[in-house]
């Protein structure tokens, strides 16, 4: 198969003809017609991700495509299926699986990390009876593909860990991929949203997908202005970036009993992110966490998208070529800031 190859942290990637991955007993290898850039990819390239131990490494994890092979035991899935998958792939068969929180499974494997990713023709995924998801029938790939990282990950974070309610303020921090698809599911679900961002672009794509307001996180403080926006503090506020700063921005910005949500991925080299726990007391605040989400969970979402009531696809920028994926690597650090690169192997 072709494949976006790499042979050392941050070097060159390249194009080049690699052996197809073997079905995994249990698992399928899907044919990738879509696949998202992702921030997380560049972690991943930088070296920051610990899960990447061999070269060359195919990354990629964002992805949907068709079902090409299964491997024995697999009772749900047929090569033809249109599926895609969310990027923590469950074992389903360790204590968090059977609880049904596949998203924190204790063997859990991702694609572009664990093993080699969706920047290919074909990628191969373990445990498809848990893992794999069927797309409606009307559903275009690149749509699909947007769902598996940053907007599902987005929707259970303001829904489910959020719990964000209608009227409620909403403020999120960072808006690349994953905020800016927090915005519009908050506002979808009748929330006010504050978008807070450095990037006055991101902020004007906040506005559109529906932030009621924008605050310029690199003036001033932005947890005052949302303090001040807000009348108080948000109900329920997101660090969509990830970084020490945003993190406290996000829980400096709540409101008595607010919800902290971190759902932009901390990487170690950042160092820890220290948290005003003294307020966390004061102000009796919750602080979660919340890791992509379950295959069995995407029901309702996918419901939202077919009714275009959530639209994935206006995230998407620009369709690339497998071949044009290495010139874009550039774009990798940035992904989501201005809007989402997807590559069409296929
Ligand atoms: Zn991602
Ligand atoms: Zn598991």
């Amino acid at each position: 198969m072709r494949a976006v190859v790499y042979e050392a942290f941050g070097g060159p990637m390249e194009v080049r003809e690699v052996p197809d991955p073997p079905v995994p007993p249990g698992g399928a290898v899907v044919r990738v017609l879509a696949t998202g850039v992702c921030r997380s990819d560049w972690h991943g390239w930088q070296g920051h991700d610990p899960d990447i131990r061999a070269f060359p490494h195919v990354p990629g994890h964002e992805l949907a495509g068709v079902v090409e092979a299964v491997g024995g035991g697999v009772a749900r899935w047929r090569p033809g299926d249109r599926v895609t998958v969310p990027f923590v792939c469950a074992c389903g068969r360790c204590a968090s699986c059977a609880a049904g929180d596949q998203q924190v499974c204790e063997n859990q494997t991702q694609p572009g990390f664990s093993h080699w990713g969706s920047f290919a023709e074909l990628v191969a995924l373990g445990a498809a009876d848990v893992n794999l998801v069927g797309l409606p029938e009307e559903m275009p790939y690149t749509t699909a593909a947007a769902l598996g990282c940053r907007f599902a990950t987005a929707y259970r974070a303001v829904l489910a860990r959020g719990r964000t309610a209608p009227g409620e303020w909403v403020a999120v921090h960072g808006c690349g991929g994953v905020g800016l698809s927090a915005v519009m599911i908050a506002a979808a679900a009748g929330a006010r949203v504050v978008a807070v961002d450095v990037s006055a672009d991101a902020l004007a794509l906040a506005r559109e997908l529906g932030a009621a307001e924008a605050v310029d996180g690199s003036a001033g403080d932005p947890a005052a202005a949302v303090r001040e926006i807000t009348g108080g503090g948000a109900h329920v506020s997101l660090d969509a970036l990830g970084s020490p700063a945003t993190a406290r921005a996000s829980v400096e910005g709540l409101r008595r009993r607010g919800r902290h949500v971190q759902v932009g991925l901390l990487p170690p080299a950042a160092g820890p992110a220290p948290l005003p726990m003294d307020q966390v007391i004061a102000l009796e605040l919750e602080i979660l966490g919340s890791h992509g989400m379950a295959a069995h969970a995407y029901a309702p979402m996918l419901e939202l998208v077919s009714a275009g009531t959530l639209r994935p696809d206006a995230l998407v920028a620009r369709v690339i070529g497998l071949e044009d994926a290495p010139a874009a690597r550039a774009a990798l650090r940035t992904a989501g800031a201005a809007g989402m690169t997807m590559i069409a192997p296929g």
